[in-house]
């Protein structure tokens, strides 16, 4: 315990279908291993998605953007449900979490997958190839093929109709990426690769020749590069090979797709949004799950792993975030299974009671 209490303002944006329910376990999550590490919370609670549309008629209201802007770090439940689904594109739930990561200027996605001891079983891929993967993947999010210009749909001089976008990458854009991967890596075991198509595309040439200037500012971080096709196949063959991956937007997106389900837990699976300066954005990868909302099913752990990221790599507090993945491990030792990664043997547990059993280890485990 530390003699001098700090204080972090958290804006909680819980959403929509188990969104509360997660968050409203996380929350407990947190202010109990803050208080153990001598750091308190103010939580400022703000409508987002589905609910704020209900609420006010936007996905985003200003007030909630302002608020998260002016935290130290943002934690979201999900978002979205089939009961704003046939609305217009800037009415969608959706459309506010695209404008709240603009909002923060959060330019890197950094998520996890790992291979829990205790939920091998569950990994798509062969026991030996599943057991003891821990990796993480740090995907560049506001830039590439996905907003570069120009795009849109024409005509070739066939007459035939053609659909076109553009790969463009800046040199600050990668350079500040890289660093991004650097320092996750440098917290992590010390080896990075980076995922690319230098012997094709040009915007990849350039994201290689980045990445290495970028180097020689972390002499301690083992570099490697690989082909994106490459690294497709080599995540299904042997992703133990594997610590931090960096790499573009739509690589990053594919690839991080691809190694959560090597872990086959989409309940358990934590995400974090970084910008350069500024709060993060943190949040479970899996989405409302409105088939199971208010029922007391979720799983928690996504979201309590999401507030463990908000305190290594959003506030730095890496003894509170590491408190919190060893009660989480502590709990599933103990054989603490919610629906989605209940087997035989295990017992079954909701909700609320997996977020108590979280925070007695939180408790115990010192
Ligand atoms: P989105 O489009 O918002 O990402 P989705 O419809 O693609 O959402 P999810 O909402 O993540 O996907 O749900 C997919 C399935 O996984 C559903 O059957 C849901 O019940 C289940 N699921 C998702 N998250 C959890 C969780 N935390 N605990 C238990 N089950 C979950
Ligand atoms: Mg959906």
């Amino acid at each position: 315990t530390s003699s001098t209490a700090k204080s972090y303002n958290i804006t909680l944006l819980p959403g929509d279908g188990i969104g509360p329910e997660v968050i409203s376990v996380a929350k407990n999550v947190l202010n109990l291993a803050g208080s153990i590490e001598g750091i308190e919370f103010k939580f400022n609670e703000m409508p987002m998605g589905g609910a704020a549309l209900d609420l006010t008629g936007v996905p985003l209201p200003e007030e909630t953007l302002t608020a998260a802007k002016q935290s130290d770090a943002v934690l979201l439940g999900a978002i979205g449900g089939y009961k704003w689904d046939k609305n217009e594109k800037h009415l969608k739930p959706e459309t506010g979490l695209l404008h709240l990561r603009q909002g923060l200027k959060v330019f890197a996605n950094l998520r996890p997958a790992s291979v829990l001891p205790q939920l091998v079983d569950a990994s798509t891929l062969k026991k030996e190839v599943a057991e003891g993967v821990d990796l993480m993947v740090v995907r560049e999010l506001t830039g590439g093929i996905y907003f570069g210009k120009p795009r849109g749909f024409g005509t070739d001089e066939n007459g035939q109709k053609i659909g076109f976008n553009t790969e463009v990458y800046a040199e600050y854009e990668i350079d500040r990426i890289a660093r991004i991967a650097f320092e996750t890596a440098r917290k992590r075991s010390g080896k990075l690769c980076s995922v690319d198509k230098a012997n094709v595309l040009e915007a990849s040439m350039l994201w290689r020749e980045r990445v290495t200037a970028i180097s020689a500012e972390y002499p301690d971080v083992e570099l490697s590069h690989m082909y994106v096709d490459n690294a497709a196949m080599q995540l299904v063959r042997n992703p133990k090979q594997f610590d931090t991956i960096v790499t573009n937007n739509i690589f990053g997106d594919i690839l991080s797709d691809e190694a959560s389900m090597i872990t086959g837990s989409i309940g358990m699976l934590p995400s974090a949004s970084l910008g350069a300066s500024g709060p993060g954005l943190f949040e479970p990868i899996h989405g409302s799950a409105p088939d199971i909302a208010g029922q007391d099913k979720a799983n928690p752990l996504a979201t309590i792993l999401s507030a463990a990221m908000l305190l290594k790599y959003g506030l730095g507090e890496v003894k509170a975030a590491e408190r919190i993945e060893l009660a989480v491990l502590d709990t599933l030792n103990e054989g603490f299974r919610t629906g989605d990664i209940h087997s035989a043997g295990n017992k079954l547990v909701g909700c609320e009671e997996m977020g108590e059993q979280v925070l007695k280890s939180v408790d115990t485990k010192t």
